[in-house]
């Protein structure tokens, strides 16, 4: 008898099948702390998930001592490792690429720094702020915006820190939504994460909280009903998160998703748009369509922002058009997302968006359809030609 088989288990977990992870029982499996524990941290431990030669090891050795790795074994049991170009390995494990620097990337692209009127917080938009708690998170993108907080080590932001900050949102009147951001806020101790929620619940102005967490993709079973229970008591609460890829909307990743949406917080997807991982419209609608299918509204498509270490990420605005040509009218209007960029140097995020206007004739506007069949559209009479018609009933019944 195989020493992997258990009672009752006629087929091998989805884990099973890495040879390190064969003898982990579901219920540690499923302990988000079992994840934490277990999650690997440097090349080396990667054995036995991808294969990396001596050599390549020792050619990313600057990579990650700049920027750190972090793969729950979770996420890491979704790579193919027989894949070089596998779309999860791509966003948890460094490319050479990574410290390339071609002289505009930035370590600040969004400038959220300069807007910042305390530290951690950005307040950008006349009515919400952002508030960034941690620099913890529990799989770190090798895209990710905020690679320049990295630096500062894997911490929780100080209670006062935490104090400043919810002070500014008291003292500002025109402040009605709070993102909570990081890092992922979702790895704060729980009685600190309730600090933060029941500091800013408490301030009369401010009326929805939203938290960036990408916990649901990479550690689903740390959305416990323990979780989800106390974020609701400080609702109403939205959750933002980052499915980039299909393949990441896997059944635990759907009741994760589901346990949010039972205890009353809506679930949003901002997916980053990424080259050699979601940039073919095919990936963007099979991914927007298993969105839906777990219930989760997609919400932004980014451009992959200007920062330092992510350049080989970076797609031409073209291709995210053709994305937006290839969603609008192919499927549901659900799952399409608005395709943003958020401008480098603090600019904000403006949309772009295919344009479906092709010019104007003489009583209309002609516009083409996802087919590229054209329509005209008639203008609306003008308001001195209105004034001199006859009333409808005068031309339709003669005397
Ligand atoms: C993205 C962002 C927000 C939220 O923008 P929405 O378009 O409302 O989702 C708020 N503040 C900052 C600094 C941001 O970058
Ligand atoms: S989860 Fe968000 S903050 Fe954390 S590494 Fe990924 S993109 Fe950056």
């Amino acid at each position: 008898m195989s020493t992997s088989t258990r009672p009752g288990q006629s087929s091998p977990l989805y884990y099973q099948r890495f040879p390190r992870w064969r003898d982990v029982s579901p219920s540690q499996w499923n302990d988000w702390q079992w994840q934490a524990r277990n999650t690997i941290t440097t090349l080396d431990d990667l054995d036995g998930v991808v294969h990396l030669s001596g050599e390549e090891k020792k050619a990313l050795l600057p990579t990650v001592s700049k920027y750190h790795i972090a793969l729950p074994p979770y996420y890491a049991s979704l790579i193919d490792g027989e894949d070089r170009d596998d779309p999860i390995r791509r966003q948890a494990i460094p490319l050479p690429e990574e410290s390339f620097f071609h002289g505009h990337e930035m370590d600040d692209p969004l400038a959220e720094d300069e807007a910042s009127p305390v530290p951690g917080l950005t307040h950008r938009y006349p009515d919400r702020v952002l508030l960034v708690t941690t620099s913890y998170c529990s799989m770190y993108c090798r895209h990710c915006t905020r690679k320049r907080i990295w630096k500062q080590g894997e911490a929780p932001a100080s209670r006062e820190s935490i104090e400043r900050m919810v002070d500014y949102v008291g003292r500002h009147e025109g402040i009605r939504d709070a993102l909570v951001s990081g890092g992922d806020p979702l790895t704060l101790p729980l009685d600190r994460l309730e600090f933060i929620l029941s500091r800013l619940r408490a301030i009369r102005h401010l009326e929805i909280i939203r938290i960036g967490s990408r916990l649901p993709v990479v550690m689903p079973m740390r959305i416990t009903d323990e979780l989800v229970r106390m974020l609701d008591k400080y609702g109403p609460v939205w959750l933002n998160t980052q499915f980039n890829h299909p393949r990441e909307v896997t059944p635990q990743a759907a009741a994760a998703v589901d346990r949010f949406l039972r205890a009353g917080i809506p679930v949003n997807n901002q997916t980053v748009l990424l080259k050699g991982i979601n940039e073919q419209p095919a990936t963007m609608i099979a991914l927007n369509q298993a969105l839906l299918r777990a219930k989760i509204r997609p919400y932004y498509l980014f451009q992959c922002d200007l920062v330092v270490g992510a350049e080989h990420f970076r797609t031409s605005i073209e291709s995210g058009l053709a994305i937006m040509e290839g969603l609008r009218g192919h499927t549901s209007g659900l799952a399409i997302p608005s395709y943003v960029i958020d401008l480098p140097g603090g600019g904000g995020k403006v949309p772009i968006s295919p344009n479906y206007i092709v010019g104007r004739s003489e009583g209309g506007l002609i516009l083409r359809n996802y087919e590229g069949r054209t329509f005209t559209y008639p203008d609306p009479p003008a308001a001195a030609d209105q004034a001199a018609r006859e009333p409808a009933e005068f031309v339709s019944s003669p005397a």
